[in-house]
């Protein structure tokens, strides 16, 4: 059985069928609602009933709080609806968004390779193609795992289209149910259901292309998948604009695919990669970057500061992709803001945990 939902400002009414989540549906009509953890943590998908009564499912506690709850929000992404209703979400339009609906897919996994002590590759095979805008991600329904579980694909379209398979990078979580199915468990040959695209971390190449902006990319850990899956397609489609990525990990263990990184800098003149290890920078040297230079050791530091360093703390006339977990989001946004850059100048992903739910939002932004 289904139930109506009209989404406004729209005016669109979409089926939402018996225990579905109002974004769910909605996604899956080529409606955006704002979202991002997609498990009820971070509040970025609340909505506001106008009309009708919702379930409001798993959602934490602190991501939609009690008094929320009584002026009629819920989080879309576990809200299902009691009866017909009408919802008032904040839809922008993008120019740079592309409309593509979210469907299911059966994968098998193809190859897992560790990346890391921490992080493991995992590539899935495809049933069919899938369309996405690099940057975006998808989530996993895990056997024994309750909800999907989002991870950015971190290869590029290109290289989906021609391989079917998608790739993503996946860090282990201490005492995390999916990650730990992902990194004990999951064998080649092993079947999964993945959903997508999600998200709206994309490059928002029109504004690149008038403008001659220069990218900056910002990753940290496993975040580098989706920077890895935008910079890869921006050099394949023949952008030349400068980008630079600026790219933290802990210790030299853990800076996985830094060689691809440091031989796409030496091959492409407007591409520059800065690494940097917050732990120990073997070879030292002060702040590194490959590129039209040569190949200098990594950074000693934090991310932040090794981009602060990098642009001598003058960050103004570029647009910033920042991806990572949430410590290291609001560090560079700190450091990016006294650096001249704008709310409007930063994008983010922020890989969010269950463990983050309880934490408070950013101060500095209002979009994350
Ligand atoms: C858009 C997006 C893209 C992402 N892409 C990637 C990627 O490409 N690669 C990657 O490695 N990661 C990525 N992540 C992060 C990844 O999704 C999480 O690490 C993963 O979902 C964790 O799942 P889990 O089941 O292992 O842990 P979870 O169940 O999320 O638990 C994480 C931790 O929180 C604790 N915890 C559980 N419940 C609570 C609670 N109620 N209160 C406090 N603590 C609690 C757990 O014990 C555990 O320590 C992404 C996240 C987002 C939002």
């Amino acid at each position: 059985m289904s139930q109506s939902l009209t989404i406004e400002p729209l005016g669109a009414t979409i089926e939402v069928e018996e225990g579905q989540t109002l974004l769910d549906a909605a996604l899956r009509q080529g409606i955006y609602i704002p979202h991002a953890c997609g498990h009820g943590l971070c509040g970025t998908c609340k909505v506001q009933v106008a009309e009708g009564e919702v379930d409001h499912g798993l959602a934490n506690p602190f991501a939609l709080m009690d008094f929320e709850r009584e002026e009629g929000k819920t989080l879309a992404c576990c809200a299902t609806l009691l009866s017909d209703a009408t919802i008032e979400a904040d839809i922008d339009d993008d120019p740079d968004a592309r409309v593509i609906p979210v469907r299911d897919f059966h994968t098998s996994v193809s190859r897992i390779e560790t990346l890391t002590p921490t992080i493991k590759a995992i590539w899935l095979k495809l049933d069919q193609a899938i369309d996405f805008q690099a940057g975006q991600y998808v989530q996993l329904v895990l056997p024994g795992v309750e909800g999907g579980r989002p991870f950015s694909i971190a290869n590029s379209p290109q290289q989906v289209a021609a391989s079917g398979e998608i790739e993503i990078n996946v860090r282990i979580v201490a005492g995390g149910a999916g990650t730990a199915y992902l990194h004990e468990k999951l064998k080649v040959g092993d079947k999964l259901t993945v959903s997508g695209p999600y998200g709206r971390f994309f490059v928002r190449r029109s504004l690149h292309d008038a403008t001659g902006v220069p990218l900056l990319f910002i990753a940290g850990g496993s975040g580098l998948s989706s920077p890895r899956s935008m910079i890869l397609d921006l050099l394949d489609s023949g952008c030349n604009l400068p980008i630079t990525l600026v790219y933290g990990q802990r210790n030299a263990a853990e800076l996985y695919y830094d060689a691809e990184f440091r031989a796409l800098a030496a091959k492409h003149r407007n591409f520059s990669y800065v690494p940097a290890l917050s732990e120990d920078a073997s070879g030292g040297g002060a702040i590194g970057a490959a590129g039209a230079t040569g190949t200098i050791a990594p950074a000693k530091g934090f991310v932040h500061d090794a981009a602060r360093e990098h642009f001598k703390g003058d960050f103004s006339g570029r647009k910033a992709y920042l991806c990572g977990p949430p410590v290291m989001i609001e560090a560079c946004l700190g450091a990016l803001m006294q650096g001249r850059l704008y709310e409007r100048d930063i994008y983010t992903e922020k890989f969010i945990t269950a463990a983050d739910a309880s934490k408070p939002r950013s101060a500095f932004f209002k979009r994350v």
